[in-house]
């Protein structure tokens, strides 16, 4: 069974090492190292490089004797900000938290301690398991950058478990959606506000009357929101310059990338009012994906979760996650709740029973036999 002990030991040191998105270069090599005293060898691609940052994305394969189809079990290095000098403080009712100035990173190094503590009990048992991938992926933070440039080469799963979802274990999600984030430049012409307004283009302007033309929030199937605003350089200057960001998203596929044409539409039709120049500039973050509730994957998660006696629950979710990256790859997965709470907030915790509970759901996993 999970050595609770151990497991918490190994929280603590991997929360204590810093690991932002692009500079996850110690987590991987103290992962590596964890993985090699176990008799794997793991192998690190070049993604470090091509996005520019100091590590790449690790991967193993381990063939655990059973003759069974492998299945990747993935998790993300990276965490967000504030994140250096973090430490797991345990709390006498079993709460872990940072000590309120950093994120905890929980998110997502509980999936990470779940799935190396799998390998360890398995191991140490020496008790034969299903073939098992691991994939620990640089950046999800930002996109999944890193998951994107993944070594799929090398990848033989067709099925995954990524362990990244906040709320109690035994839930999962299968679906989740298409996000298109975009960033919309306009130029007008700077004049003096008092002296001579008549002969400037008003960027600000322009830009709170394009916003106020777009409907934010949930409906029709999409999300759409305004997030930040720029511009302007002083009271009493007509607004030469303004930028504003935003992201749409929607289950389907389509749904978002008709909203953005609708969004751009809006933005030329009032720019050329105005005599304003535009860019405008989308990146489809992550494509959505819809993963069948009866499909073998989510079969075997319910399964597992029945067999250690929790409830098993399949949701959709409105955050993108490495699973978005390896729907495309024809690869069915499933995210599935690690122990992560208050995700990228100084309030992020967890519990010494969610991990025990995380690592207990992915070592079941391994056990499984289709
Ligand atoms: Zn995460």
């Amino acid at each position: 069974m999970v050595n609770t002990e151990r497991l918490i030991d190994l929280f603590k040191e991997l929360v204590s090492i810093d690991s932002p998105s692009l500079h996850e270069r110690q987590m991987c090599d103290a992962l590596k190292s964890k993985l090699k005293g176990l008799g794997i060898e793991a192998s690190e691609d070049d993604t470090g490089a091509k996005i520019g940052g100091n590590s790449g994305n690790l991967f193993a394969y381990i063939d655990g004797g059973l003759d069974e189809k492998p299945i990747l079990f993935s998790a993300h290095m990276d965490t967000v900000m504030p994140a250096h000098g973090k430490k797991a403080i345990v709390h006498e009712d079993g709460k872990i938290t940072s000590d309120g100035t950093t994120v905890l990173g929980s998110d997502d190094l509980a999936g990470v301690c779940a799935i190396i503590e799998a390998l360890r009990v398995l191991k140490e048992n020496g008790e034969k398991f299903r073939p098992v991938e691991v994939l620990f992926t640089v950046s999800e933070e930002t996109h999944c950058a890193g998951a994107s440039l993944a070594p799929f080469d090398k990848i033989k799963s067709k099925e995954c478990y990524v362990f990244d979802l906040s709320g109690d274990i035994g839930v999962a999600s299968n679906k989740a959606p298409t996000i298109i984030s975009y960033t919309v430049t306009l130029h007008g012409r700077a004049a003096h506000a008092a002296f001579k307004p008549e002969s400037g283009i008003h960027a600000l302007k322009c830009a709170a009357d394009i916003i106020s033309k777009i409907r934010c929030g949930k409906y029709d199937g999409v999300t759409v929101n305004i997030g930040t605003i720029n511009g302007g350089t002083a009271t009493n200057v007509v607004a030469e310059h303004t930028v504003f960001t935003g992201e749409v998203r929607s289950f389907d596929d389509n749904l978002a990338q008709n909203k953005l044409n609708e969004i751009f539409d809006i933005v030329h039709a009032v720019a050329d009012e105005y005599g304003a120049e535009v860019k405008i500039e989308s990146e489809t973050c992550v494509r959505a994906y819809d993963v069948d509730e009866n499909h073998p994957v989510a079969a075997r998660f319910r399964a597992a979760c029945e067999k250690m006696g929790l409830k098993p629950e399949i949701v959709e979710t409105y955050g993108g996650s490495d699973n978005n990256q390896f729907f495309p790859m024809g690869i069915n997965g499933l995210v599935v709740s690690c122990g992560m709470n208050n995700c990228h907030s100084c309030d992020e915790y967890t519990t010494v029973g969610h991990l025990e509970k995380a690592a207990e759901l992915a070592l079941t996993l391994m056990r499984s036999r289709d």
